[in-house]
């Protein structure tokens, strides 16, 4: 059987009315004409919506597929799973988007079969003055002060807003309200389900002149109001002094490593997610002259033993795993 090497997929490019095109830009995706390129789907197994291998012996395999025939060697001490549990990706949020909540497992298991709940985090890349994120309820707001400032249309008067900085990172565990706003370009790293529930969508109308559906029961039902704020995360150190710990939850760990020399990761029986957001890195067993650039996504199976990665001059990339 063909080794397992380190895996590039092709982006899963999605096109909404609030996207740009800073995904080719910025991140170096192959972008058609148009201005409305939203997100790019860099790792992801649900259903239709499947990565595909994009160089090597293995070109054109999916993930749901690499999971089916060799998901030991892909997820290590987490095999088996039905489907690969996280999805990561980049978005442009050129507007901002609508303010949304994610139930948990619990919840989804209610009011979402068979889909899972969706908790999530966001590393800011890039934001222009005056961006800002909405995260959270502000403290003293409750189900029914909410219900009755969207009923108003005021929905914002009940959120917690700040302006990030890029490098910020946010956890919103699932039943934290919040939206991305205008200016922001992101990695964000998710459980991988697609149950949103719009709560308000700042009174604007959708493309056909109407205002876009909302799940406003289905949003009530799912917010955790005992959350409060949610605020940028603190890095913690590691025993590796070029990474740094974003988020450590149930459903993943986020490392972010600022690489000045080498820096070994994986081997540890465990499938990596590698991101990189600033500068190139060269990848150990990949040929010369590839490497990975600021945008580029990697999966590493959880088979290889640690690689290396050199950064060239400087490099930041973010790694997610399972805990
Ligand atoms: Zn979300």
């Amino acid at each position: 059987m063909t080794p397992l090497y380190p895996l590039r997929f092709r982006p899963i490019l999605r096109r909404y009315l609030w996207g740009g095109r800073r995904l080719g830009t910025h991140l170096g995706k192959p972008l058609a004409e148009g201005d409305d390129f939203a997100e790019s789907w860099e790792v992801c197994d649900r259903g239709e919506d499947q990565s595909i291998v994009h160089a090597g012996p293995l070109a054109g395999a999916s993930l749901a597929d690499l999971l089916a025939d060799r998901g030991r060697e892909i997820l290590g001490r987490h095999a088996p799973q039905t489907r690969f549990p996280l999805l990561f990706k980049f978005l442009d949020a050129q507007k901002t988007l609508s303010v949304q909540v994610h139930p948990d497992d619990a919840r989804a298991a209610r009011l979402a079969k068979p889909d899972l709940g969706k908790t999530e985090a966001w590393v800011v890349l890039e934001a222009t003055p005056g961006s800002v994120i909405y995260a959270g309820l502000k403290r003293g707001f409750d189900r029914a002060a909410l219900e009755r400032e969207v009923s108003r249309g005021t929905c914002e008067l009940c959120l917690h807003r700040f302006e990030p900085q890029p490098g910020d990172c946010i956890f919103l565990p699932a039943g934290v309200v919040h939206a991305i706003g205008q200016g922001l370009l992101v990695a964000e790293i998710q459980q991988s389900s697609d149950v949103t529930y719009r709560l308000f969508d700042w009174n604007r109308l959708g493309p056909d002149g109407r205002p876009r559906a909302l799940h406003l029961e289905q949003a009530l039902e799912a917010i955790d109001y005992s959350y409060g704020p949610a605020h940028p995360q603190k890095p913690q150190p590691t025993d590796r002094p070029q990474v740094e710990r974003l988020v450590a939850c149930e459903q993943f760990v986020l490392d972010r490593l600022t690489l000045s020399g080498p820096q070994t990761v994986g081997g540890d029986d465990r499938c990596h997610l590698l991101a990189v957001i600033e500068g190139e890195v060269a990848v150990e067993g990949e040929p010369e002259g590839t490497p990975l650039r600021r945008g580029a996504t990697v999966l590493l199976p959880a088979c290889l033993d640690a690689i290396e990665l050199r950064p060239l001059a400087h490099a930041v990339l973010l790694d997610a795993y399972l805990p």
